[in-house]
């Protein structure tokens, strides 16, 4: 059967209606809370920006955070009975998983991920026309000389690392993405490709 991304969508938009009394929101096996993507990007693009001569190993660290949180995300995702229920059902083999994880990912704001190509065990594509990094970098700064969508980046290596590393949680960074197109530096989307990493 092949996977109803918008059964998942609804599935989610419907129990994230549900707030614990701080305002969590306790879904798909995960502790959610709402954050302004302004307020990401701000910090996000403010961190990079502190110190031009480390810029690229603020865009590293912002790259692995983001990896991390993925990998530890869609592991509570796919332990959940929410996606036991609703998404298993829908899996005929493993790599069902990364279009169940994309639709997840879109219904919690993430953005818009299209899984361009998968190769098992090698090589992810993952195109994403509305970023949120995107926008909010160009209206900030305007147009970037590289990608800076570091969350979408970071995410398509964690999918991967689910899919493909070791037994969690030993196997965050056995995957890592790049960015080569991305609509801050003018390109009409963003395309993400995960690769097994070579250190
Ligand atoms: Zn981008």
């Amino acid at each position: 059967m092949a996977i109803d991304g918008n059964k998942i969508i609804h599935a989610v938009m419907e129990g994230s209606q549900i707030r614990e009394s701080k305002g969590i929101i306790p879904l798909f096996g995960v502790y959610l809370s709402i954050f302004p993507i302004n307020y990401y990007n701000k910090l996000s693009y403010g961190f990079e920006k502190m110190r031009k001569e480390r810029q690229s190993e603020a865009e590293t660290l912002l790259v692995r955070a983001a990896q991390e949180c993925g990998y530890a995300t869609f592991q509570g995702v796919r332990n959940s009975w929410e996606w036991e229920e609703i998404v298993k059902p829908m899996i005929d083999r493993k790599e069902d998983q990364i279009e169940g994880f994309s639709a997840v990912a879109f219904a919690f704001g993430w953005g818009d991920l299209k899984v361009k190509k998968l190769v098992p065990e090698e090589t992810l594509v993952i195109q994403a026309s509305g970023s949120y990094e995107a926008s909010g970098y160009l209206d900030q700064y305007g147009k970037a000389t590289s990608g800076k969508c570091y969350m979408l980046r970071g995410v398509t290596g964690a999918l991967m690392d689910l899919l493909y590393g070791e037994e969690y949680p030993e196997g965050c960074f056995t995957f890592s993405a790049e960015e080569h197109l991305c609509r801050a530096k003018g390109d009409e989307y963003c395309e993400f490709i995960a690769r097994k990493s070579s250190d």
